[in-house]
């Protein structure tokens, strides 16, 4: 008798057994998928995790269907990562074997599978019954697997479907609706009509009086000759040292001539790879450190100020590892995924540079799995967001997370609720690998373990090329209000610094924060937002119940009807936003190109990286827009940054609001001035004096980490205590309430204290469920594992109350 172990693509809790012959026993091995039945005529893909031979006592065990592959899809060390997720994260493997696999490998009852329009059939090639498939999608648009099972009048449907995934005639359901679209980028020539040298010649006589659009002309036609390559706009620009407009109406003046051309972001076209660039005298520092603590740590952080240089020492690194033969994971949040830093790298190591997103098409994404499975030297290199960590690597040398302090690193839903950076650390141990993390602004846990001892410590405090760091003003708008020196949004300081810096044709960022829409209460005459006595935080405004509520002890009051610092009765309960700053801009610059970068403006999946190219090629002068600025971009000709109001970002109500301010403002600033000019950057704020803008003025990295300690220290917040948020979600208050209630009821048996709440939240009612949360702490002394145990028990008990089944309980581990 022999049996498997599978992981179901569903939620639950263990894994299930089914009964397999000898022959089949000899063949599988885990990793590999089978197809099975589960439930009532339902059929699921489901991974192999082990063979063995001991029967499940519960239950009959059913036969599989059949082996859908050859080989592993999925490594052992994945398997071991993969549990480790499960049980750190408090999910179940399914839920992470769904996040890891790419859907096109997870076929059941419900997926939808479309034709593939872009293969070539030839239909004489075709097996009966992938033909009778290929036929009934000439009639219909799209199948469910069920269909195709009453079509080919047979249960076990997915091997034929899998071959017919293979060859590229048919798609499952997702790639339907985002295409991926290739980047154009914009290139000048000539017209052809000044080919010969005498009409050019005629021409620069023309131009004689507009010695500008000479000067772009001659430079145009230098590059031709030396490079003998198609010329970008940019670079023209950067050449001729002229601005965009200049060459625009050279364009009008059918002088030159405009075109596209299609750089695809996955495929690598160059012929030679370049040299490394060579390191400067404090890059070289940085380097020898790094690989010095590597001697004596897996883990060590890069705190190097921003344009130091972090990404060409981490190239050196990679290159050393390469030499070894081994791979090398690159994590960066989604956003600084950009065609900018894929080219960089693809410049110096060609086709061996992959990447993965989790926005890719399944299609896109199933490639790079393949490469790394058969372990191509195409991916080499993993360039990838957070779930690139899911991948399957086999002799990875080195993982580095870059903006290791990014919030989005950790999956909030659905689960597993994992964080990227830490989940990379722990895939780099199985490894043996080391592991590096970079930042400009580290975050205070990453360089707690360094004061620990647990991760060591490279600074690097230079820019490079000697760049100064930008110079930071404050500009107090409680006093441009009472001078009445405001128009809209912008103080008179600002607007005076972005007339000038767009008469220099320099470009302008104008920063508003995403929380400037949360229903914090701010004094519109001194700035100050009423606090919670007990918790180092704002309190939010619920309107449906006219309170001040702290989300995180439960304290509340009655809306105040005036300031308590000042007296005012100008209390202001709503945020702007970005559109209203663009809005504001355009009145104000009615010349200039104004673009908007916030979620609303990028939806699509190429829909930032269509904003970054236009602002990176100066087709836009001023860029407004949200967090997003801040991860890693790389502009040439920005000089000016304005941060359009601090005070919202500081009072947000969450413990990290300090420090993520902190990160934010000077990441944003870090945009400001990043070639020879000295950047500028004016943060408006009702209150100047506030110790975090200070620290932000001066770039004081070491006084906001003691003082955010200290605070974490006092008020029990990580890294010092750990953190573990419970939520609950059902349609009827009642339940909720009472469910949460007997769950913290348990919860204080057990632990008595740092069990915060049940609370609701700020927004209490989402899609027609309610919502409570609570939150467990966890002191530096009590085991993490243990107090999952006690979670994972009560739980379990939770659930056998039959009034509780329905209520929907979410463990989130490490929620901040
Ligand atoms: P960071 O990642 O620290 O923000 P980057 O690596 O993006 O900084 O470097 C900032 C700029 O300086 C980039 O345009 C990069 O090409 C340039 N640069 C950095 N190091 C060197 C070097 N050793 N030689 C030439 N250019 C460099
Ligand atoms: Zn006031
Ligand atoms: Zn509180």
């Amino acid at each position: 008798m022999h049996f498997i172990d599978v992981i179901l693509p569903l939620p639950l809790p263990k894994l299930f057994t089914y009964s397999i012959t000898v022959a089949e026993a000899g063949f599988l091995t885990p990793g590999m998928r089978v197809s099975v039945p589960f439930g009532k005529a339902k059929i699921y893909t489901a991974l192999v995790f082990n063979i063995h031979t001991t029967e499940p006592h519960a239950y009959e065990a059913k036969d599989i269907h059949q082996i859908l592959d050859n080989e592993a899809i999925v490594t052992q060390k994945q398997l071991e990562h993969w549990q480790w997720i499960s049980e750190y994260y408090m999910c179940t493997l399914g839920d992470v074997m769904r996040a890891a696999l790419p859907n096109a490998f997870l076929l059941e009852s419900e997926t939808i599978i479309t034709k593939n329009t872009e293969t070539q059939v030839n239909e004489t090639e075709l097996q009966d019954e992938e033909f009778l498939i290929f036929e009934a999608l000439n009639h219909q648009t799209s199948l469910k697997i069920q269909d195709i099972v009453s079509i080919l009048d047979k249960k076990n449907v997915l091997p034929v479907i899998k071959s017919m995934l293979d060859k590229h005639i048919v798609l499952v359901e997702e790639e339907i609706y985002e295409k991926y679209k290739p980047k154009l980028v914009r290139y000048v020539k000539l017209q052809t009509k000044f080919s010969s040298e005498k009409h050019l010649q005629d021409l620069l006589e023309d131009l004689s009086r507009a010695p500008k659009q000479r000067d772009v002309v001659l430079t145009l036609f230098t590059l031709s000759a030396q490079t003998k390559k198609p010329i970008k706009v940019t670079e023209l620009t950067d050449k001729s040292n002229a601005s965009s407009a200049i060459v625009k109406s050279l364009i009008d003046k059918d002088i030159l001539e405009e075109y596209y051309i299609q750089t695809d972001r996955i495929q690598y076209s160059g012929e030679k790879n370049n040299p490394l660039k060579t390191l400067n005298e404090p890059q070289k520092i940085a380097f020898q450190e790094i690989k010095a603590s590597f001697e004596k740590y897996h883990i060590t952080l890069l705190h190097g100020v921003t344009s130091s240089g972090k990404t060409e020492i981490y190239v050196k690194l990679i290159e050393e590892v390469l030499q070894q033969g081994k791979q090398v994971l690159y994590l960066l949040p989604e956003i600084a995924l950009t065609t900018q830093l894929v080219n960089r790298l693809q410049d110096y190591f060609g086709e061996k540079v992959a990447v993965f997103h989790s926005k890719y098409s399944s299609q896109e994404r199933v490639e790079v799995w393949n490469h790394l499975i058969h372990h191509s030297s195409k991916a080499q290199i993993i360039l990838g967001a957070r779930s690139s960590v899911l991948l399957p690597f086999h002799d990875l040398g080195l993982v580095i997370v870059d903006e290791e302090h990014e919030s989005s690193y950790k999956q909030f839903d659905p689960a597993p609720r994992y964080h990227a950076r830490d989940t990379a650390i722990v895939l780099a141990h199985l490894f043996q690998c080391k592991t590096l993390l970079g930042s400009a602004t580290p975050s205070i846990e990453s360089y707690y373990n360094t004061k620990l001892q647990k991760y060591g410590l490279v600074e690097l405090s230079t820019r490079y090329n000697n760049v100064l760091m930008p110079d930071i003003e404050l500009v107090d708008i409680k006093d441009k209000h009472k001078r009445k020196r405001m128009t809209g949004h912008f103080s008179d300081r600002l607007i005076e610094e972005m007339t000038e810096t767009l008469k220099e044709g320099h470009q302008i960022i104008l920063f508003q924060n995403r929380r400037g829409f949360s229903p914090i209460v701010e004094c519109q005459t001194c700035g100050v937002s009423p606090q919670c006595p007990n918790c180092d935080v704002s309190l939010t405004y619920h309107q449906y119940k006219d309170q001040l509520r702290c989300h995180y002890c439960g304290y509340h009051s009655v809306m105040i009807k005036a300031c308590e610092a000042c007296g005012s009765v100008d209390l202001d309960t709503k945020g702007f936003g970005t559109q209203q700053v663009e809005e504001e801009v355009n009145k104000l610059f009615p010349n200039y190109k104004v673009a908007r970068m916030d979620l609303d403006t990028t939806r699509g999946k190429y829909g930032y990286e269509k904003i970054i190219t236009a602002f990176e090629q100066q087709e836009v002068d001023i860029l407004v827009g949200t967090q997003m600025l801040t991860k890693g971009l790389d502009f040439r000709h920005v000089k000016l940054v304005g941060i359009m109001n601090a005070d919202n970002m500081l009072n947000f109500p969450d413990f990290r609001a300090h420090e993520r301010s902190f990160q934010l403002m000077l990441q944003v600033s870090g945009r400001a001035g990043r070639t020879e000019k000295r950047g500028k950057v004016l943060i408006q704020t009702y209150n100047p004096y506030h110790k975090i803008l200070q620290q932000v003025t001066t770039n004081s990295y070491m006084e906001m980490y003691e003082e955010q300690m200290d605070e974490r220290r006092n008020f029990k917040y990580p890294p010092i205590y750990r953190l573990i948020k419970i939520t609950f979600k059902h349609r009827n208050y009642n339940k909720v309430n009472v469910a949460a209630d007997w769950y913290a009821k348990s919860l204080r048996m057990v632990f008595k204290t740092d069990i915060l709440g049940p609370e609701f939240p700020p927004v209490s009612r989402i899609r027609n469920q309610f919502i409570k949360h609570i939150i467990v702490k966890i002191p530096p002394k009590q085991s993490v594992s243990k107090t999952k145990e006690a979670i994972i028990k009560i739980n379990n008990s939770f659930f056998a109350v039959k009034d509780f089944r329905a209520v929907r309980v979410i463990l989130n581990v490490d929620n901040y």
